[in-house]
């Protein structure tokens, strides 16, 4: 029987492992399939705090878990296929092998929607972004691209004119999921083009393993023209990874964690923490605080508890 099982050793994850750890828990971590979560696919973070020259992404993650390891905190690769979480101790099966936990965090993210185009994949962290806020910077006068209809995508677009020479919006229709406020704004940046009924058909340049432009189609008249980009930034929304909960804890109709307060989800003993919830800022400071959070509860039920 553990005291805590930590589903998910991304930011959120690995530091409720450190804090666990820290007191006394004995925390068990289940890495899931992205073990270290989205900032394993980042270059380099500029924004988490107390590192001046900026620190990797991977490495960042990394460095957390060394940190919670050293006062305890175990890893176990592999997933958490399905859960019961209908009675205490929760019940949890990691690819095939049930355990039991008195508490568990659910750190499991959200991941990223990508197009799903090879090419696309091949040059992630390499001119390929889902984060304008991670990856901005890099792209000074540069030529940007953002693909999306939605408000992540308006966002991600107004935000990238703040560095890029250009940034033009690639959607796939000619209407908009944005709310429109945030359509209003990105039409009004003079910075910002858009290429409406456009899809995009592949990514260069996987040789030279950075980004050099973008091969689209207009859907309307099935042109195929390339455009020069530096930065391509897709922006299609992310998918909580919630799915093995449905049914058991409270979700919002995109799958995302509702917060009862605090970490507490509808079920005593089981926390959330870090882009499973949060739909709004996930950003790493943000999960990491997060994660900070579901292990002090957690602390604190145990010791209510006696345990
Ligand atoms: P979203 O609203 O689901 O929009 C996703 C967009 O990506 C849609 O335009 C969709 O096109 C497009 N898309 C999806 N799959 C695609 C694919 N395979 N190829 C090409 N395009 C694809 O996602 P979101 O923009 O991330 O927003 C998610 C939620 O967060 C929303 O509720 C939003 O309001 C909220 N949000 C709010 C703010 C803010 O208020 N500051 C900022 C960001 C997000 P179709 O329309 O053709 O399906």
């Amino acid at each position: 029987m553990r005291n805590v099982v930590i589903i998910g050793s991304g930011c959120a994850g690995n530091t409720a492992a450190l804090y666990t750890a820290r007191a006394n828990l004995k925390p068990l971590v289940i890495s899931g399939h992205e073990a270290g979560g989205q900032l394993s696919l980042t270059t380099l973070v500029e924004n988490f705090p107390g590192f001046p020259e900026g620190i990797n992404g991977p490495d960042l993650v990394e460095n957390i878990r060394k940190q919670a390891e050293h006062f305890g905190a175990e890893y176990m690769h592999g997933a958490v296929i399905d859960t019961d979480l209908s009675k205490r101790p929760f019940r949890l099966n990691v690819e095939g092998e049930w355990m039991e936990a008195r508490t568990v965090i659910i750190a499991a993210g959200a991941s990223a929607r990508w197009l799903g185009l090879e090419s696309e994949q091949k040059l992630i962290g390499h001119g390929v972004s889902s984060c304008a806020t991670c990856d901005g910077f890099f792209y000074r006068e540069k030529e940007i691209m953002v693909v999306g209809g939605g408000d992540s995508a308006m966002e991600e677009a107004n935000f990238l004119t703040r560095f890029g020479k250009r940034v033009t919006l690639v959607h796939r229709k000619d209407t908009f999921r944005a709310s429109k406020i945030m359509l209003d704004r990105a039409k009004a940046n003079p910075k910002i083009e858009f290429l409406m009924n456009t899809a995009v058909e592949e990514v260069f340049d996987v040789t030279k393993g950075e980004v050099t432009g973008a091969r689209l189609r207009n859907l309307v008249t099935g042109d195929i023209f390339d455009r020069p980009v530096d930065g391509f930034f897709v922006a299609i929304g992310h998918i909580p990874n919630t799915h093995i909960f449905k049914g058991q804890l409270d979700l919002d109709p995109d799958g995302y964690l509702l917060s009862h307060g605090g970490a507490r989800t509808n079920i005593l003993g089981v926390f959330h923490a870090g882009d499973v919830q949060d739909r709004v800022y996930r950003q790493a400071i943000t999960a990491a605080g997060a994660g900070c959070m579901a292990a002090i509860e957690v602390e604190r039920l145990l010791e209510a508890e006696g345990h």
